[in-house]
């Protein structure tokens, strides 16, 4: 099949003796996805998940059992007292401004202790001037950088903290940051010092990409509030569109009433008869996140083996399952793409081409066939054209399809000539 599919023997054999070194790391990837699954499988029994709950509903969404049932399972999982998890909360983005929108209030700050939060934020916040941005609103913003660790600086997060700080912004995902993502633990220490210093003031993590690459969640150390993209790791691939918000009661009925309108919070929005993918695709999101966290293990093994600079490096632990390559020239980036686009499949036919994107400085080349638009749970890569010529890329719903797709874009290298079979 493998030849069929374009793939040399050499190759195959290259993959296959990769994969050997990185059996033990499998194993321990394997033991969480069977944790995580036992514990999204116990929140789906105790809140007595039923063939009703699949039900669609539609206007108002009044009593809707299965939406209901849905956000008290997702509760479970986080433990937390509540969660918002809709399909009328388009993006991750928009998840992230409801919940940031939710807390503060006119001369009330926001901090981020963590560096530059995700690109899109920085509209949201109005660090880039931008339309309805939570500056026109009167809201401030700090921010403290990393160390040149990259380890937290606890004495300019403790004077960046005033009487306005109302919220408390921590990135998981190092996104498309150099720099490392945090373990849960890390995050743990990071909540306990705030709350040393300001106990009231409300955590919110942006979980993108995070969602059970650990046992534990952001949640389980103190956040108040985690927030994510269903298109993402929890959506187990099958959910077409939402965001979640897991947290504190006071916190999500906050973060409704921003979503809906004050007085109608969580009571309106029908589930439009997405229950089944919802449902079923939280149920998949573990052994799913397992996939494309193996599958970005590969790819470091592979691409490092092979001389090229990876983040992390293919024996570094993982809190995310986004993989950085630097493929140092602009020939190798549009090969590793081909590769990525070749294996998909949908669109498999078509070959990504570099284009100029709203927001980028240089043109962007994307390569992704999605089951679901967008999906980046789904094998999918990008990189701008831009000296050192980093792709970016993640997901994977199955081990198999992210084994084949990383072999057929080293493949598309070997074939483009910018890359030489290591011998091992
Ligand atoms: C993807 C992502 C977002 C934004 O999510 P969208 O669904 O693309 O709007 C925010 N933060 C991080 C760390 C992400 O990875």
């Amino acid at each position: 099949m493998y030849s069929k599919l374009g793939i040399s023997e050499e190759t195959l054999a290259y993959g296959n003796r990769i994969i050997e070194n990185l059996k033990k790391r499998f194993a321990k990837i394997d033991e969480t996805a069977e944790y995580n699954q036992l514990k999204v499988l116990h929140a789906m029994q105790k809140n007595h998940v039923q063939e009703a709950y699949f039900a669609a509903t539609t206007g108002y969404g009044y009593n809707d059992m299965g939406r209901d049932a849905l956000e008290r399972v997702y509760a479970d999982v986080f433990h937390t007292e509540a969660a918002l998890v809709r399909p009328q909360i388009t993006c991750g983005t928009h998840a992230l401004a409801i919940a940031l929108a939710s807390v503060v209030r006119p001369g009330d700050e926001i901090l981020s202790p963590v560096g530059k939060p995700y690109d899109t934020l920085e509209e949201v916040i109005g660090i880039r001037e931008s339309k309805g941005s939570l500056k026109e609103w009167g809201v401030g913003y700090r921010q403290v950088e990393l160390k040149p660790d990259h380890s937290f600086d606890y004495d300019a997060i403790k004077t960046a903290i005033t009487d306005k700080t109302k919220l408390i912004e921590i990135q998981r995902s190092k996104g498309y940051l150099l720099r490392p993502t945090f373990s849960v633990e890390q995050i743990g220490e990071l909540i306990d010092f705030i709350r040393s210093v300001k106990p009231e003031v409300v955590i919110m993590v942006d979980n993108c990409y995070g969602e059970f690459t650990e046992r534990l969640e952001p949640s389980d150390v103190g956040a108040d509030m985690c927030v994510g993209s269903l298109i993402k790791n929890p959506g187990g691939g099958l959910a077409p569109i939402g965001g979640y918000i897991a947290g504190t009661r006071e916190c999500i009925e906050q973060c409704a009433y921003r979503l809906s309108a004050p007085g109608l919070g969580q009571e309106v929005g029908a589930n439009l008869g997405l229950m089944p993918s919802l449902f079923q695709g939280f149920f998949l999101a573990p052994t799913v996140t397992a996939s494309a966290l193996k599958t970005a293990i590969f790819a470091a093994a592979m691409y490092e083996k092979a001389g090229f600079p990876v983040l992390p490096s293919a024996d570094e632990e993982r809190y995310d399952i986004i993989q950085a390559v630097s493929m140092g020239s602009e020939e190798g980036l549009l090969a590793f793409c081909k590769g990525i686009q070749a294996a998909a499949p949908v669109d498999s036919f078509v070959t990504p081409e570099p284009w100029p994107m709203p927001g980028y400085d240089d043109p962007v080349i994307m390569a992704a066939g999605a089951f679901v638009s967008g999906s980046s749970i789904e094998l999918s890569a990008d990189g701008p054209l831009k000296p050192p010529y980093n792709v970016y890329f993640q997901g994977g719903l199955t081990w198999p399809h992210g084994k084949f797709g990383i072999l057929k874009s080293f493949q598309e290298c070997l074939n483009a000539g910018v890359v030489k079979l290591p011998s091992l």
